[in-house]
């Protein structure tokens, strides 16, 4: 098999992305690339330091000077932000919701597009996120446009954030902050969150992890 391929997962909050691209990634001794945690460090220092959610200017000039590292192995992924460790500090509702506001903003993209290229460039990687498959790398060998119906990203993000001793509210709450969010990324004007017109499309809703991953990779054997 090639050993050098680009597989770029896209969709929206709470289908699964990320435990599928690690587990891919686990499988083929890729590298995994969670997108999503490189907006979360610019909100979360956006938060930090007070800095307005619209304000693009002083966005863009975090996103293009922050030091944001993906490090550690598949199963233990660290988040740095200028050498301090965020990785428990950015998967708050707090932080997705000020994520998705910073990821609209075209400054911030650029800069992170750029990074996100930059590590992926070489291949034997698997990159999520919304745009991956559209900007990232529109050339990937392999594009996977993961859906799931609202009540099973909601179900799923409700367990996950119980799970992390989140009280995030009831089901109904998180399926409504997902499907806001969702609404925003879906109509932003830059890159907003869509299946690229050669990505496979997969509902994960009524799928295991592994019955996804194994299609995944049974995709990926005939590329
Ligand atoms: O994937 P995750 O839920 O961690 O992403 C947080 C937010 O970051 C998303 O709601 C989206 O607004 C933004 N994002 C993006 N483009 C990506 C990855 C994430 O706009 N490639």
């Amino acid at each position: 098999m090639n050993r050098n391929l680009i597989i770029a997962i896209d969709g929206p909050a709470g289908a699964g992305k990320s435990t599928v691209a690690k587990e891919v990634a686990r499988r083929l001794g890729y590298l995994f690339i969670n997108t999503g945690a490189m907006y979360r460090a610019v909100a979360w220092q956006a938060l930090r330091l007070g800095i307005a959610l619209d304000d693009a200017e002083r966005l863009g000039q975090l996103a293009q000077t922050a030091r944001i590292e993906l490090t550690g192995t598949v199963d233990a992924m660290a988040v740095l932000l200028d050498g301090r460790d965020i990785t428990a500090e950015i998967v708050t509702p707090t932080v997705s919701e000020a994520a998705s506001q910073v990821s609209a903003i075209p400054a911030v993209r650029r800069a992170l597009v750029a990074q996100q290229q930059a590590l992926g460039r070489a291949g034997g990687v698997v990159m999520e996120g919304r745009d991956i498959g559209t900007q990232v790398f529109p050339h990937a060998e392999v594009k996977i446009y993961l859906d799931a119906t609202a009540e099973a990203r909601a179900q799923r993000r409700h367990t996950d954030d119980l799970a992390k001793g989140f009280n995030s509210g009831p089901l109904a709450v998180t399926q409504a902050e997902i499907e806001a969010r969702d609404q925003r990324d879906k109509t932003r004007a830059d890159s907003p969150l869509m299946q690229a017109a050669d990505a496979i499309y997969l509902d994960s809703s009524g799928l295991t992890i592994t019955e996804v991953v194994e299609r995944i990779l049974g995709i990926v054997a005939t590329v």
